[in-house]
């Protein structure tokens, strides 16, 4: 499957070089510049149409999104109808489908009916994903997220680890991926426990970031003052708070269409172009509770980012745009119970006047109910907040519920408030399996129903980059690179896991989750991260460090398309 679709985009490619070249000697003017110099991809986190068309009615007037709609996207993994977040985004970053919450490896195992058996593509191997091969090819890359650094969408884009929760090896490992532009939340993750921080291995990762010339920043004012890369902002301990609380509750970080604007800005300065990812990654969790004044605000904010980089594409001519979700979530509907009989009545104001008038998220709403868990709270908060008079019966209904609910309490409110409140329905608290909305512009758009892991053939085909040999150059299994006793793992402080080899009597240790070789005293920065897979005790290493200690002057393959 893999390798068909891979002869259509080449093929395709071919096409589009041949024009290419017909309109190179047709005019002397045109400059031998590929047709795609920049790609950024857009993610709306757990979304689907039914949300944007909720999002238009509440904004009044067209989304950005409405110009650029090409296509749908596919979006089960290797093992389940419904995907989670890792797989999905692994798909988008490496072009390959994976399963359970596995970050950038191919899957563990394979049962999904449709899925080809004995591909060879399995086994928690390390794939490389398309800002890997950005930064090989020379260009500037980028992350923006509203998340944490460390969650599963950057994540699969920056790192690569048998699970999503392993946090602190993410995080790591994009501290040592190199990247030009990073911002989001996530601080914590950055520093040692007795730091403050959150990090096991006791690593102050701050200092790496300032020995590799990086600017730290963590206030949404410092962003004006930054004139060029490399730059880590990272304006929360954990993720950042809702566009609709961010004035109440955090007026010092930024919103995530300033960061984009502020990202393409410094990644543009590159004069062989860039790659940037922008997440908006509240929108799922919003869909998640069940919530629609979280839910609107960030996705209207994630729309005023994709506007952005429309406007830069139109007028740069050489960027690609993908804006799109990696799957949907809570099943969200515009009519629901309440409109069974009279759903033909519903106008307008019906249907946006009682969303207007919600001010705070879910969470935020209910960290203003506090420790005073009564009815009398409860109703106090939401008619000031949400402008709904409950009645008493709905406020302890909201209150059993967010027992049941326990640390997803504020849960409960979108749970009891939406079906008699509001015209919208939902259908769960997790994510739902059907095909998601694709936008696109620029040269090469892709259009119609595609497959998850096309979204990340034609990033790489954009980027002129070929995933496979990517792959084969970053991800050498150290034990076949040098068999026998030559390779071994120590893990006597088993937060830090250190690579040794030896190879002629000399001596090579590579520490996991860093880009460091260290060889008779020296220290060399490699082109990618040594990856340890604990499941399968597997260490991947970038074939450059093979060389390295080999002694061999070989040149590295090539990794264009
Ligand atoms: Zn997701």
């Amino acid at each position: 499957m893999v390798t068909a679709r891979k002869v259509l985009y080449r093929s395709c490619f071919c096409v589009l070089a041949l024009l290419w070249a017909i309109l190179i000697l047709s005019g002397p003017l045109l400059a031998a510049d590929p047709p795609v110099k920049n790609v950024i991809v857009l993610i709306m986190d757990g979304c689907s149409d039914e949300q944007l068309t909720l999002a238009r009615w509440y904004k009044g007037e067209p989304l950005a999104l409405d110009a650029i709609r090409t296509g749908a996207v596919k979006t089960h993994t290797r093992e389940a109808v419904i995907a989670d977040s890792a797989p999905a985004a692994s798909a988008y970053a490496t072009g390959v489908r994976t399963g359970g919450t596995v970050i950038s490896l191919t899957p563990q195992r394979e049962t999904s009916p449709g899925a080809a058996p004995g591909t060879g593509d399995m086994g928690l191997e390390p794939r490389a994903t398309v800002l890997e091969g950005a930064r090989l090819l020379g260009k500037a890359t980028g992350i923006v997220v509203t998340s944490r650094l460390g969650h599963a969408t950057p994540a699969a884009y920056m790192a690569h680890a048998p699970a999503r929760d392993r946090e602190s090896d993410i995080t790591e490992q994009a501290v040592y991926q190199n990247i030009d532009v990073v911002f989001g939340g996530g601080r914590r993750f950055l520093l040692p426990a007795n730091a403050g921080g959150a990090r096991r291995d006791q690593e102050d990762l701050t200092a790496v970031l300032r020995a590799r010339s990086s600017s730290l920043i963590d206030k949404a004012d410092e962003l004006q003052n930054l004139k060029k890369p490399k730059v880590f902002g990272l304006f929360a301990p954990s993720h950042l708070e809702p566009e609709i609380d961010r004035p109440q509750f955090a007026p010092e970080q930024p919103s995530l269409a300033a960061m984009t604007r502020k990202a393409i800005e410094l990644l543009s300065q590159n004069p062989k172009g860039f790659f940037l990812m922008v997440e908006g990654s509240q929108i799922d969790w919003a869909g998640h509770a069940n919530d629609p004044a979280h839910l609107l605000r960030d996705l209207l904010i994630f729309d005023q980012a994709v506007q952005i980089a429309l406007d830069f594409a139109a007028k740069n001519g050489q960027t690609l745009v993908l804006a799109l979700p990696d799957h949907n979530t809570g099943g969200m509907s515009i009519g629901n119970r309440r409109s069974d009989n009279n759903y033909t009545d519903i106008r307008t104001e019906d249907l946006i006047a009682p969303l207007k008038k919600m001010q705070l998220s879910a969470p935020g709403l209910w960290r203003q109910v506090g420790e005073d868990k009564t009815p009398e709270k409860i109703k106090e908060v939401v008619l000031q907040y949400w402008g709904i008079a409950l009645t008493q019966e709905d406020a302890q209904e909201i209150l059993k519920k967010a027992k049941l609910h326990g640390k997803e309490a504020h849960y409960a409110l979108g749970e009891v408030i939406c079906p008699k409140y509001t015209h919208l329905g939902w259908t769960t608290h997790g994510h739902t399996g059907g095909d998601v909305p694709l936008f696109a512009f620029g040269p090469g758009r892709p259009i119609g129903l595609l497959d998850a892991p096309d979204i990340g053939w034609i990033t790489a085909a954009a980027l002129g980059l070929d995933l496979d040999k990517l792959t084969r150059r970053l991800f050498v299994d150290a034990r076949q690179a040098f068999p026998g006793q030559a390779v071994r793992l120590d893990r006597s402080n088993p937060d830090n896991p250190v690579l040794t080899i030896t190879h002629q009597g000399r001596q090579a240790t590579l520490p996991v989750n860093k880009n460091n070789l260290q060889q008779g005293g020296e220290t060399t920065e490699l082109e990618g991260v040594v990856i340890y897979i604990s499941d399968t005790d597997r260490v991947f290493m970038p074939l450059q460090a093979v060389h390295l200690i080999r002694g061999e002057g070989k040149s590295l393959p090539d990794i264009r398309n």
